[in-house]
Parts: structure tokens; sequence; C-alpha cells
């Protein structure tokens, strides 16, 4: 069975279609610039050369096209034609309280998303021209929505709730979702396996552009750190993290901007970006720190602070942990953030082998000493097979 996995962007697409029969990956790309001058596709089929497709994008719609063309391409495709394509998964952002699982799309599954638009104004309207599109490319075959935030939607409602008066939870549905969840779902459940244990009690550090830390107990949610929209939790590569509310409001009347400014402010100008004033990108941010700069260097401080502040909360909610499991971009592949994170975690028993650390590269290992109370894990993680796993199940 094949799944073509579909993850669209205001103006981007992202897709890969993946093999289920051994879970590879036959090709992957990526539509930019779509309704934009200059779009692209760039296709990658596995083995074979890289294959870019300058050509007008205007829509969505056409994106879709030109992927099934690429997939299909004489000289460049994987596949003869668009019927060995068995569904399609989507990666949806939001489904408020309506969704706790994957589900096959229909009407009512497109009403709310479309329902969610102010919950995920930028992801949700994107996701739903990218399920339409490909109903339009290729009608008749499942689609299935997977949805970000249907990992957290199973975290217990005294996790869920903010201390804010009930009514708004009522109206507007007010609560906590957490987001990345996707890939929660896919490294916690990993961890499980490796641990051989069901009902392991596993915190995710989804360490990234975006950052997020979960706790779970056999792959189910206990907490996550992010809220209502990713904004909440762990310091980001542009996103503050947690603050006090009264912090908008001050800087709102004394810089004399908007709510909406502020909150622009919030998502793209913070995290290490505008504590640093010199980048997002960690590497850069490190980079600096070791050349003096002393803003960086306080940045990464917050930044672990922050990380190790909320392992002890989860340890805590967990009532103890088996595993704790470092993932993304800065997760994967900055064995020094590990090695610094780990350093507050001596209370717990925790013991890093720094050789197996360093040598854990964007690759799935064990890098604590046998010794240690609690396994410490690095694992990359595939949202894409998630995705495509959890088609498969309900298809
Ligand atoms: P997202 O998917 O949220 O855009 P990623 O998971 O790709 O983000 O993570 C991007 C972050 O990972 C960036 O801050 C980048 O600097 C960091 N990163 C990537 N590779 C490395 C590396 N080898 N060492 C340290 N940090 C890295």
């Amino acid at each position: 069975m094949k799944v073509l996995v579909i993850n669209c962007g205001s103006s981007s697409l992202k897709y890969q279609l993946i093999d289920m029969e051994n879970e590879s990956v036959l090709a992957k790309g990526l539509c930019e610039r779509i309704g934009i001058e200059g779009s692209a596709l760039t296709h990658k089929p596995t083995g074979k050369d890289k294959y870019v497709v300058e050509t007008a994008m205007p829509d969505h719609s056409v994106a879709v096209k030109l992927v099934l063309d690429a997939l299909m391409d004489s000289e460049h495709g994987v596949i003869e034609n668009a019927d060995e394509i068995t569904a399609i998964g989507h990666r949806v952002l939001h489904a408020g309280t309506v969704y706790s699982d994957a589900t096959l799309v229909t009407e009512d599954v497109k009403k709310v998303v479309r329902d969610c638009f102010d919950l995920g104004p930028l992801h949700n309207p994107a996701n739903l021209i990218g399920i339409e599109a490909c109903e339009e490319a290729m009608p008749g075959k499942p689609n299935v929505a997977v949805f970000d935030t249907a990992f957290g939607m199973n975290m217990p409602q005294k996790a869920a709730m903010y201390g804010i008066p009930y009514e708004y939870y009522e109206k507007y549905s007010i609560r906590r979702y957490g987001f990345h969840g996707t890939s929660h779902m896919f490294v916690s459940g990993e961890t499980c396996k490796m641990l051989g244990k069901d009902d392991a009690k596993v915190i995710v550090c989804h360490l990234g552009n975006g950052a997020s830390i979960s706790a779970s107990i056999g792959g189910k949610c206990v907490d996550t750190s992010m809220g209502l929209t990713p904004l909440e939790g762990l310091i980001m590569g542009t996103r503050s993290g947690d603050v006090d509310p009264a912090v908008v409001q001050f800087i709102c009347n004394h810089e004399n901007i908007s709510v909406d400014e502020m909150l622009t402010i919030l998502n793209k100008k913070s995290g290490l970006l505008g504590m640093t004033g010199i980048s997002s990108d960690f590497r850069d941010v490190r980079k600096a720190s070791e050349e003096g700069n002393e803003r960086a260097a306080l940045a990464l401080d917050a930044y672990r602070y922050r990380v190790a502040k909320y392992i002890g909360s989860y340890v805590a909610a967990l009532n103890g942990v088996d595993a704790i499991t470092f993932t993304a971009g800065v997760g994967e592949n900055s064995w020094e953030m590990r090695s610094e994170i780990c350093e507050y975690l001596g209370y717990l028993g925790v013991e890093v082998d720094e050789e197996k650390n360093k040598a854990a590269i964007g690759e799935q290992a064990v890098i604590s000493t046998p010794d240690s109370k609690v396994k410490i894990i690095v694992l990359p993680t595939n949202e894409e097979l998630a995705i495509a796993r959890e088609t498969v199940k309900l298809v």
C-alpha cells in the first residue's frame, strides 16, 4: 500500500510518498511560493537525482497536479499511475475539541477544519485547501486528516484547563491543546518500543525551531507544553514561550501598539531571535555565544533552564519517569544542549555517557549509562511516517 502524505502551508506544500509494506520513502518533495511569483517544485525520488520544476503555481490545486505529474514522470517518477496511491494523509493543525484521533475526511470533517480557522489562522485554511486539491485531483481516493492537536486532546482536563472563567471554555473552547502532536505521538510510541514497555512514562523534548515538551504514559498524553496556540511553553527560535500576560498590556501601552502587533512580536520576533538580536537559528546563537556574545550565552542559559524546569514538572505530573527522549533539529543534533540539560537532572539519577552522546547525531541511540536511573534517548522524529501509519489504520 502506498500512502501520499501532504503537509500544506499557506504558500507551500511538502509531500512524501511512502510504501507502507516496508515503510520506505519512495519520493519526497516541496512546492514553494504557491500563489507567489517564482514558484518551484523540488522532487527527490529515492536513489535518483533531484528534479526541479520552475513553473507558475497559482494555487494548491495546481501544486497537487504537479506533484502527481512528478511522481508519475517517466524519468523522475516512482509510480506509473495515480491508482497506485491508496490514500492521502494530511497534516491538519487544529480540530478544536472535536477530534482526538485521526479521521477519514468527510464534509463534516472539512466543516470542523473550517470552523477552526480562527484557532489556526495560518495553517487550517491551507490544510483545507490541500485536502480539497487532493479530492479534485484524485476523486474517490480516501483522504485522512491527522490533527496536530489530537495527541494533546487526550490530556486530562486538569492539565488542559486555564485558570480563567469557565465561560470562555464553554463559549470559545479556550483550553490548552498542545501542538507537534504527531511528533510527540510518534516519538513517545517509539520510545516505549525501545524500552520494551507498553506503559512507559516518557518525557519527549521536541527541540526544533518550534519547541515543545510532553509527558505521556504508554504514548498517551498526560501534559504538553504548548497551549491554545503554539506560543506557550519553551523558549523557541522566534516564539517567547511562557510570559506573564500582563507583559502584553504593559508593552502595548508603552509602545502604543495593538494586541495583534504584540502577538506578532511574541510569535515571530521573540525567543532566541529576540533575546539575542542575532538569529533564531540555534547554531548561530551557539556560535555567537562561543565567540563571547553575552546575550547569546544568556539566551542559551534561559533556553536550557526552561527545558529543565519543564522536565522537573513533568516528572511530578508522571510521578516518575522511565525515559527522556530528545528529538527535532536541536534535540537530534546538539549533543552540547542535551548534555547541558541533563546536568540539571542529577537528582533523578540521570547519568549521560558523553561518548555515546557525542556520537548520536541525527540517529536513534540510548545516550545514558547502564547505571542511569532514567534512560536518555535520542530519536529522530518522523511526522510523515506517523501520518502515513494513522492513514493506513483508517483505510
Ligand atoms: P522546524 O521543523 O521546527 O523548522 P527543525 O526541527 O528543523 O525545525 O530544527 C531547526 C533547529 O535545529 C535550528 O535552530 C537549527 O539551528 C537546529 N539544528 C539543526 N542542525 C543542528 C546541529 N547539527 N546542531 C545544532 N543545532 C542544529
